[in-house]
C-alpha cells in the first residue's frame, strides 16, 4: 500500500477495492481501526488545525473523498486512480457483509435517519446483519451509553454519520474503548440512503 502526502496529510493511493480488502484485513485483526475518506476541505481545515491533522494521520486508512483531492494528487505527478467516498464504502460493504458474516452498527444522522437508512440496506441486502443503529444528537453525558450499547451489540464495523470533522475526532477519542474493528465517518450518507 501506498500513501502520499496532500497538503500536509497523509492520503492512501488505493481504489475501492484495495479500500474494501484493507477493511477485511482490519476486521481479521479484531484490533480496531480508524478509517477516513477525506475530502479537500478536511485536508486544508488540517493545515491550521493541529488536532485535525494529527487526526487525519493516525488513520489507518484515509482514501481521497473529492475531485479536490484528485486533482491535488494529479498535481504533484502522483495520481490517484479512484474517487471512494463515504457512501461508496458504505454501499460496498453492505453489498459484502452477508458473505463475509460482518455486523454492522450505524451511529449518526437526526432522530429517525439512522432508522431509515438501516431499512433502506436490508431492502436491498436483505441478509445484512445490522447489530443496531443509533441517532446523533446525544450529548457528553449520553455519550457513555452510546458507546455501551456499540461495545454490547459488538458489530464489525461502526458507520459514524456526525458529519466531519466531528466524526473523525469522535472515533479517534473514543476508539479503543469501542473496540470495534472498523470506525468509518461518513457524513452525511445516511441522510442519501434515507432518501
Ligand atoms: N449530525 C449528527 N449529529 C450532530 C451534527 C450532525 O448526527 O451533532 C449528522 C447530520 O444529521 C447529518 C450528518 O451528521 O446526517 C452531517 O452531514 P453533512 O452532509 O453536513 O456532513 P459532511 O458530509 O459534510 O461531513
Amino acid at each position: 500500500r501506498r500513501r502520499i502526502y496532500l497538503l500536509g496529510s497523509l492520503v492512501d493511493k488505493v481504489n475501492l477495492k484495495q479500500a474494501l480488502e484493507k477493511i477485511e484485513e482490519f476486521i481479521e485483526s479484531k484490533t480496531p481501526h480508524h478509517v477516513i475518506t477525506a475530502n479537500a476541505e478536511i485536508i486544508y481545515t488540517g493545515r491550521e488545525n493541529k488536532s485535525l491533522s494529527r487526526t487525519l494521520n493516525k488513520a489507518d486508512l484515509v482514501t481521497a473523498d473529492g475531485s479536490g483531492v484528485m486533482w491535488a494528487s494529479k498535481y504533484i505527478k502522483d495520481p490517484i486512480e479512484e474517487r471512494v467516498t463515504g457512501i461508496d464504502l458504505l454501499n460496498a460493504i453492505c453489498k459484502q457483509a452477508p458473505k463475509k458474516g460482518w455486523k454492522l452498527y450505524f451511529l449518526g444522522g437526526e432522530p429517525g435517519i439512522a432508522e431509515k437508512a438501516v431499512l433502506k440496506v436490508l431492502e436491498l441486502e436483505p441478509e445484512c446483519q445490522i447489530v443496531g443503529y443509533e441517532n446523533g444528537y446525544f450529548n457528553e453525558e449520553e455519550t457513555p451509553k452510546v458507546i455501551e450499547n456499540i461495545q454490547k451489540s459488538a458489530p464489525d464495523i461502526l458507520f459514524v454519520a456526525l458529519g466531519a470533522p466531528r466524526q473523525e475526532f469522535w472515533i479517534r477519542e473514543h476508539l479503543k474503548e469501542l473496540n470495534v474493528p472498523v470506525c468509518i465517518g461518513v457524513g452525511g450518507s445516511f441522510d442519501v440512503l434515507a432518501g
